[in-house]
């Protein structure tokens, strides 16, 4: 391991990733297209690295971001395939996106307007090509997308219309697919069914692209997979909720996040330990300081909750998490030694410390956490188990 990457680094291993896409395939039905999401810099993971590995698979569609940017950032990389930015995106990246096949998601009438100047204004200079869309609908979120409604129609009507844009997809997105129990998630996935067919009795044409799964729906909800299903959490093999099945698509994390104890000190009863003073030794005790904080993304309410794994056994947190440090218990671990390697997400010798434990423990959520890690904590990635 890299000296510099001493005090923390996140190991990435791409070949879980490729394990997960595989076994998302064969929960899908055959002919149906993944999008893989690494919005959020793929859930904390890199997106650039890991579109880099799915390049070349032909059942991946493309991709999908939450922002222009991050979109941006993959074209700068050398991303090909298609890009859906799945927010609302604002205008001024409306001409790069077009140069650059970048598709927005689309629900507002001022949105297909601005997007259609964009297309005559690259006209007059001599291209060709539309515009691709996808239109969202809001079938239960309330969040972004028109309501299935006849405003909805006539909002997908006008866009079919523009001879400058190609209505490439349509798409919505389930509020409570990742629940055991799935009434609501069948019930709007009927209400986005039943408008798609009232739109293609209206258009008589059907829109390429329609969508609506996202991981827990690639789980437990096959029947919702349409032409093409979203991909996020699970890729990086990690769970959208406990609710859903565990055994019905085999995931492997890709992800775990090591340290090494950079200082043990013994100390007698009833010393504190961190600021505040809120733990303090009830006995001779034997404390490793971790080189990781906040400030990489570690929740401070771990704060005497949590626990890291050293030499295969846990070592609990003592007081509170700091900005860039925080103390374990070693006691019960006296092979332990200045340097050793500390595991705070991952496997160590027999234990598993998971994403999901660590939001449980955090009382937070394990697709937080993972996207929380951040800029100061390096990347290691793995590839057929060579680090590249
Ligand atoms: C984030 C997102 C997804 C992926 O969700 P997962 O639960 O991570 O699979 C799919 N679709 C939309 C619209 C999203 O915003």
């Amino acid at each position: 391991m890299l000296e510099e990457c001493s005090r923390v680094y996140a190991r990435i291993d791409l070949d879980a990733i490729l394990y997960n896409l595989e076994n998302i395939k064969k929960a899908v039905p055959e002919g149906v297209k993944v999008t893989a999401v690494i919005k959020a810099d793929g859930y904390g993971h890199g997106a650039v690295p890991i579109a880099k590995i799915m390049e070349d698979i032909d059942y991946i569609w493309g991709y999908a971001t939450a922002t222009a940017e991050e979109a941006f950032e993959l074209r700068d990389a050398g991303i090909k395939k298609p890009i859906l930015v799945l927010g609302y995106t604002f205008p001024y990246a409306y001409s790069r996106m077009l140069d650059e096949g970048i598709r927005p998601a689309v629900f507002r009438v001022d949105m297909l307007d601005e997007l259609c100047e964009r297309v005559k204004k690259k006209r007059a200079n001599g291209f060709t090509g539309k515009m691709p869309v996808h239109i969202a609908v809001d079938t239960g979120m309330s969040r972004i997308g028109v309501r299935p409604d006849d405003f909805g129609a006539s909002f997908v009507e006008k866009a079919m219309s523009m001879d400058e844009l190609e209505v490439e997809g349509i798409f919505t997105h389930f509020a409570r697919a990742d629940e055991a129990d799935l009434t609501n998630a069948h019930e709007r996935e009927k209400v986005f069914a039943d408008f798609l067919e009232r739109l293609c009795k209206e258009s008589g044409k059907k829109i390429p692209i329609c969508h609506c799964a996202n991981s827990a729906s690639i789980i437990d909800f096959g029947q919702a997979s349409m032409d093409m299903v979203r991909a996020g959490i699970i890729l990086y093999g990690l769970w959208p909720s406990d609710e859903v099945a565990r055994d019905r698509v085999l995931l492997k994390p890709a992800l775990s996040l090591h340290s090494h104890i950079v200082y043990i000190k013994d100390v007698p009863e009833n010393t504190p330990v961190s600021y505040g003073g809120t733990f303090v030794t009830d006995r001779l005790t034997r404390i490793a300081t971790i080189p990781v904080g906040y400030a990489d993304g570690y929740p401070r309410s771990l704060s005497n909750k949590g626990y890291v794994l050293i030499h295969g056994a846990k070592a609990p947190i003592l007081g509170r998490v700091c900005m860039d440090q925080f103390m374990v218990d070693i006691t019960h671990i006296p092979e332990a030694k200045e340097g050793d390697e500390v595991t705070l997400i991952g496997r160590n010798g027999d234990e598993v410390l998971s994403m999901e434990e660590l939001g449980d423990m955090s009382h937070r959520f394990n697709y937080e956490l993972a996207c929380d890690i951040n800029k100061r904590v390096p990347r290691i990635y793995f590839n057929d188990g060579q680090r590249i």
